[in-house]
């Protein structure tokens, strides 16, 4: 018999660790609080539509990029899956014409130099930085802090022939670099693929991976994305556990040792642990506050300096064909929605017709992502009452539609569906600190870093996830998910 590792949490990141601890020998077993695996990457049905809760892009998606690899070892990517890549990254209306923003780089600059030839300089920067990243390879064969040096002088080589972003530029956010555009198209249509208090090189980098070719969208969604790993790791003898909250990781003189279950006092054993979770939730409640680590504790207690980015999901369901709208629309009504006293301005609308796992029968399913950072504002009306939870959702999905309604006319009488799904309802369900869909988000000035994955006084705890590779995302909550193994391997002296 193998050792045994227990792994925490069943998202894209503890299926990932699951799937190489079976590769390398070792048993491996998954607890999952939820009802279902795939943690954020995941979908949900209501009536006759499949909502998308997740991919919008998935970098690796492209086959000869570096992160492909882990892409097709965890099943997520096979031969038969197709992947989708639109196009046009986003689109937007304004004052009645419809503009894009092509994935092709020579569009893009064409389109936008025709659009506003008095931005020329700053576009020429921008197309220039975009291709700088386009074919940079994610060093991911070895964890990041003990990376392959064959991957990393080759990086090296790339970053110094490609060039780097000039000095000013490099200090400034996603959003002071944008706005140094006088047209108010560029500015939206770039605003609405980023968050704007991220650093510029976020903007270069994710248009990079889009106009190179990756960054698809996988047909079939994320619930079947996030399937067919879990498929792959029990296939391969792993054990998934669902309906099973971890409660405490037991901890004797250092040595992680095993678990325990909400409502169960019996401990399970195991020869390490590997949590796949929320920092916050391993931290304070599975280890009970008692280790400091001064790496989450500075993010924790700097919101300001490293975002924690939620989101609130509205979908529609629509009995009518809208095959011929732009697949992600970026609009900003005229009067914005005022929630919790800060103002939302823009909606990112995607249409989904390009597949039929969401909805047939000529109807079209819609999603609106909200960039929502309230999750104590709802979770206190939640408090408060039902009713008043409710309400406040009822007036946002009014918002929606009003708005909605002047570009997607069928909205206004063949609506049959609406559901919304706020950062506490992604807590309810994905466990996440404050309803977080990524990680922290570093602030412009503030350097990226790596968590190195293991708390100091504790033995045979090995992490992963998300929340130690920020920005996070299903690319680096599955790379952390092999690192943690690779990382095992090491000390017990596997190759
Ligand atoms: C709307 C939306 C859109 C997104 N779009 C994209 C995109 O286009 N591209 C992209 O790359 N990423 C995207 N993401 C982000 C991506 O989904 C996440 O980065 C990724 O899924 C994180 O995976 P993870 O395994 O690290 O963590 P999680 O998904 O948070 O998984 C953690 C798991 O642990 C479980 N858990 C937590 N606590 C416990 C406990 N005590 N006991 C047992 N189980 C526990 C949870 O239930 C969950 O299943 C999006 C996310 C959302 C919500």
């Amino acid at each position: 018999m193998g050792k045994k590792i227990i792994i925490i949490g069943a998202g894209i990141s503890g299926l990932t660790a699951g799937i190489y601890a079976r590769l390398a020998g070792f048993d491996a077993e998954i607890y999952e609080a939820h009802r279902q695996a795939g943690g954020n990457c995941t979908g949900w049905t209501r009536g006759q539509y499949h909502i998308d809760g997740c991919i919008e892009w998935v970098t690796g998606s492209r086959e000869n990029s570096s992160l492909h690899d882990i892409w097709t070892t965890t099943g997520a990517l096979t031969d038969n899956t197709e992947v989708y890549l639109p196009e046009e990254i986003v689109s937007t209306i304004h004052e009645g014409n419809l503009y894009h923003l092509h994935a092709q780089i020579d569009r893009m600059q064409e389109t936008f130099m025709q659009l506003s030839p008095e931005d020329a300089p700053v576009i020429k920067k921008l197309i220039k930085y975009i291709r700088q990243k386009q074919h940079i390879k994610v060093p991911v064969k070895k964890p990041f802090d003990r990376p392959d040096l064959w991957e990393l002088a080759k990086l090296g080589f790339h970053m110094l022939k490609a060039g780097m972003p000039d000095r000013k530029t490099s200090r400034l956010s996603v959003g002071e670099f944008i706005a140094q555009f006088k047209s108010p198209v560029i500015r939206r249509l770039l605003s609405c693929t980023i968050h704007p208090d991220m650093p510029s090189y976020a903007l270069f980098f994710s248009l990079g991976t889009r106009t190179s070719g990756d960054g698809g969208w996988v047909q079939g969604g994320s619930q079947a994305f996030a399937g067919r790993i879990r498929q792959r790791f029990e296939a391969l003898g792993g054990i998934l556990h669902l309906n099973s909250e971890v409660n405490e990781i037991i901890i004797k003189n250092g040595v992680a040792t095993g678990i325990k279950r909400a409502g169960d006092p019996a401990e399970i054993p195991a020869d390490y642990i590997l949590p796949a979770i929320d920092a916050h939730t391993l931290l304070y409640r599975l280890l009970g506050g008692r280790y400091k680590s001064a790496y989450f504790e500075k993010r924790f207690n700097h919101p300001d300096k490293y975002i924690i980015s939620a989101v609130t999901h509205i979908a529609l369901g629509v009995h009518a064909d809208l095959s011929g709208y732009p697949h992600h629309l970026c609009i900003e009504p005229p009067q914005p929605f005022v929630l919790n006293g800060t103002n939302i301005t823009q909606l990112n609308v995607k249409t989904y017709n390009h597949d039929p796992a969401f909805t047939t029968g000529g109807r079209s399913l819609i999603t609106v992502l909200l960039r929502d950072t309230h999750f104590d504002y709802w979770k206190a009306l939640k408090e408060r009452s039902d009713e008043a939870y409710r309400r406040e959702k009822e007036r946002l999905g009014a918002w929606v539609i009003r708005h909605l309604s002047t570009v997607f006319p069928p909205l206004e009488d063949r609506l049959e569906m609406i559901d919304i799904a706020t950062p506490l309802t992604f807590h309810r369900y994905c466990h996440t600190y404050k309803g977080a869909y990524m990680s922290f988000l570093p602030g412009a000035r503030v350097r990226q870093e790596f968590h190195c994955g293991r708390i100091k006084g504790i033995k045979n705890l090995y992490l992963a996830g998300q929340w130690v590779a920020p920005t996070g995302g299903l690319p680096m909550a599955a790379a952390t998910g092999k690192f943690a193994v690779q990382r095992i391997c090491r000390k017990e002296r596997i190759s």
